[in-house]
């Protein structure tokens, strides 16, 4: 993947929310490109150890700050090339729990980042969009043009996201590019905290031989999606020579979806290769969650078509190789 992205050495790019699961992943591959790499984080849900390899890099720098100060933002987009705007509160229950905080940091710290990359020129804003957009829409799979009411809080901060995007490139010509991505795993993710995600969580109860807890009946499905399949499209919208390209919003997804329950059986088994204990492991299950999304699958059509987007990992693979770094990494 990196050799296609050479043309990125020496350029200047911002990965806001760098310190975080998928913003430090941008980092580690954008500074193996050779870009100069600046990460703009306030430690909210991100955390000091997913840079700590990066400190000493010539070509990376970090500004602890917060999206929500302008100025912050300001100084952060100073002579950059391109913004790759990850920060953010994720998780539906905390915007259930705080609306006020996920519509404050979401939408406010995201117009402060679209203000200051249109003062500073920036060549292109790319922004993590997120398949909640398409909230109560039953349709599958989910084609970017036909979404449905927000769900939660959290999904409307998201489509403001995408309103605003489209707004600034039509009112001040600044080039933007949605990635709505679909539920992202891989190395890095925060397996701890009440809003984990529900891999990394499973991962973690599994290696503590404790009993994960499915939401409902485990009938539910996810366009489960890797980490280098996010870090591609990442890539794709900030070099793409296709100006049809600019201005829109992407699925990133793999186009494939697995049920939850399918999803902790994989990973029991992934798992008992290294402890053979966590196969007697029970999977339980609880009450549906609020807010939740029953099935998600997306169309990746428009990003192969217009970004030239091919998935280069399947479910599967991406979960095994997820396995195989808590192991090594938290084990
Ligand atoms: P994460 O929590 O690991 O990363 C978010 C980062 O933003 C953290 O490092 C956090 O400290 C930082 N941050 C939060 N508030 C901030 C503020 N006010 N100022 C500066 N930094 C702040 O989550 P992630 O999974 O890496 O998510 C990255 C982006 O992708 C978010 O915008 C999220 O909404 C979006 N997204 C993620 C998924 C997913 O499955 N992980 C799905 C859809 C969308």
């Amino acid at each position: 993947m990196i050799k296609q992205f050479t043309k990125l050495k020496n350029k200047n790019i911002l990965i806001t929310g760098g310190a975080g699961f998928i913003g430090s992943n941008l980092c580690e591959t954008l500074l193996k490109v050779g870009a100069q790499v600046t990460a703009l984080d306030n430690f909210a849900t991100g955390h000091q150890h997913n840079i700590e390899a990066f400190l000493n890099k010539e070509n990376f720098s970090f500004i602890e700050g917060d999206i929500r100060d302008l100025e912050t933002c300001h100084k952060a987009c100073q002579n950059q090339d391109f913004v790759l705007h990850q920060a953010a509160l994720g998780s539906v229950p905390r915007s259930i729990e705080d609306p006020i905080r996920s519509n404050a940091v979401n939408i406010g710290g995201f117009l402060n980042m679209l203000v200051a990359a249109r003062d500073a020129g920036v060549k292109r804003f790319v922004y993590a969009a997120s398949s909640s957009t398409y909230g109560d829409s039953e349709a599958l799979p989910k084609v970017e043009e036909n979404i449905g009411k927000p769900l939660s809080p959290y999904a409307i901060t998201k489509y403001v996201n995408e309103l605003y995007a489209d707004n600034f490139f039509k009112t001040y010509g600044l080039n933007t590019i949605g990635l709505r991505y679909f539920n992202v795993f891989g190395r890095h993710q925060d397996p701890n905290g009440a809003y984990a995600a529900v891999i990394p969580k499973f991962v973690m109860q599994f290696m503590k031989h404790e009993s994960p807890v499915i939401n409902g009946d485990g009938t539910y499905s996810r366009d489960f999606t890797y980490i280098d399949n996010v870090i591609q499209m990442n890539l794709l919208a900030i070099t793409t020579d296709n100006e049809e390209a600019l201005n829109e919003v992407y699925n990133t997804a793999v186009g494939d979806r697995t049920t939850i329950k399918d999803m902790a059986e994989q990973l029991r088994g992934y798992l008992s290769a290294y402890d053979a204990e966590v196969k007697n492991i029970e999977i339980k299950h609880g009450p549906n969650r609020q807010g939740d999304v029953p099935h998600s699958l997306a169309s990746i059509e428009k990003a192969q078509n217009k970004l030239n987007y091919k998935p280069s990992h399947v479910f599967a693979e991406g979960l095994k190789e997820a396995v195989d770094w808590y192991w090594e990494n938290l084990g």
